[in-house]
């Protein structure tokens, strides 16, 4: 089967075989990473060599600090105002789908929220030049989402913004080399390009922590956090462990810019696939806004798309059919998915046009 789940997703089958062979006892424990203790040594090596790992992978400078949370993405949209929103006038966010939208939510029960721009009449299918933003003089932070994983739209590079720049990367972490110097936060739930559910890796400026109010409970307290490195509570430990295998397998093929030529490659054959049919299939994104993680597009009509989507089950693709606001169908290709699904797919695309179109 290949898995084109938006996420939940794909995992490497080399990091999947490594936790079968460590399920029942980690490392000569005589233990699994799901019953130890998050205080012993094992699981602090665990970690330790996680964030590590990460540090290298994203070129992390000094002077910032790697969280392993809980919540999801989806605590982050309201940790964020509520640490940094306070006692500033506004907050400045770029509304490129159906993410950011619930980020802008969140922050609004906290504080204004100044709109930077905003594509919803156009069915979300760009990314604004930088230099066109509505941005305040003094924003807290400007706010974006760098790959909308529902409408399939993506920002082509780092972004640089005079306030702190916020960005949710929970769909496009890991999938190419970035500027982490431009950012005052990066956030990302880790089952999108990273690792199983339950963990969002957050990378935060050093100085940002000082901004967070006196006065916040304790669990969305970035300062606490960071404090007792990412163990105030239990931490999400099997979540952790199975997402640094994921960094390490990384680091052995050869880092972000492998995994970049991967992920053009993957996408450009499912783009081919669509602008090769002759209009039978449509991509949902503008084409300079396209995301390389999750390719949407439609077919022309809704009988079309059923019989689409069926006739890919059968074949063995899984998780196509389209977010329910979008339709049609979207294709996740995460890190760990296979050159050979996209080119299946494609050619799956190209036969159902011929006998359809
Ligand atoms: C999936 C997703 C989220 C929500 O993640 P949870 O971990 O389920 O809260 C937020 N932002 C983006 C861009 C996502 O793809």
């Amino acid at each position: 089967v290949f898995n084109f789940s938006a996420g939940p997703a794909v995992l490497p089958v080399e990091v999947l075989e490594k936790c079968r062979d460590d399920i029942l006892n980690y490392d000569g424990c005589g233990m699994s990473v799901m019953e130890m203790s998050h205080r012993s040594a094992p699981f602090e090596g665990i970690l330790a060599r996680a964030e590590a790992d990460l540090r290298a992978l994203l070129a992390v400078p000094a002077g910032y600090k790697i969280l392993f949370l809980q919540g999801g993405a989806s605590l982050q949209f309201s940790m964020i105002p509520m640490c940094f929103h306070a006692a500033r006038r506004t907050a400045d966010y770029v509304v490129t789908g159906a993410w950011s939208e619930k980020a802008v939510e969140e922050a609004t029960i906290v504080g204004p929220v100044n709109i930077a721009f905003d594509d919803k009449e156009n069915g979300y299918r760009c990314i604004p030049d930088f230099n066109t933003l509505a941005l305040s003089t003094s924003a807290a932070y400007v706010h974006l989402t760098s790959n909308e994983t529902i409408q399939g739209v993506e920002f082509p590079e780092d972004p640089a913004t005079d306030a702190p720049l916020i960005v949710d990367m929970s769909s496009n972490i890991l999938s190419r080399p970035i500027d982490v110097s431009r950012y005052g936060l990066i956030y990302a739930g880790a089952q999108k390009n990273m690792g199983p559910a339950g963990l969002v890796v957050v990378i935060i400026r050093e100085d940002l922590l000082e901004r967070v109010p006196a006065k916040i409970a304790p669990m969305l307290d970035y300062r606490l956090q960071a404090k007792n490195g990412s163990l105030y509570n239990t931490p999400p430990a099997w979540s952790i462990y199975v997402t640094g295998l994921v960094y390490r397998h990384l680091l052995e093929l050869g880092g972000l810019e492998a995994a970049r030529q991967l992920r053009e490659k993957r996408s450009s054959i499912l783009y081919s696939a669509i602008d090769g049919s002759g209009g039978f299939y449509r991509g949902h994104a503008d084409k300079l806004s396209r995301s390389c993680m999750n390719v949407t597009f439609t077919l022309p009509t809704a009988e079309a798309t059923k019989q689409f989507l069926s006739g890919a089950e059968k074949e063995g693709f899984s998780g196509l059919p389209g977010h329910r606001s979008v339709g049609g169908c979207r294709a996740s290709i995460y890190n760990a998915f296979p050159v050979e699904g996209c080119e299946a797919l494609a050619s799956y695309m190209s036969h159902f046009a011929a006998a359809n179109g």
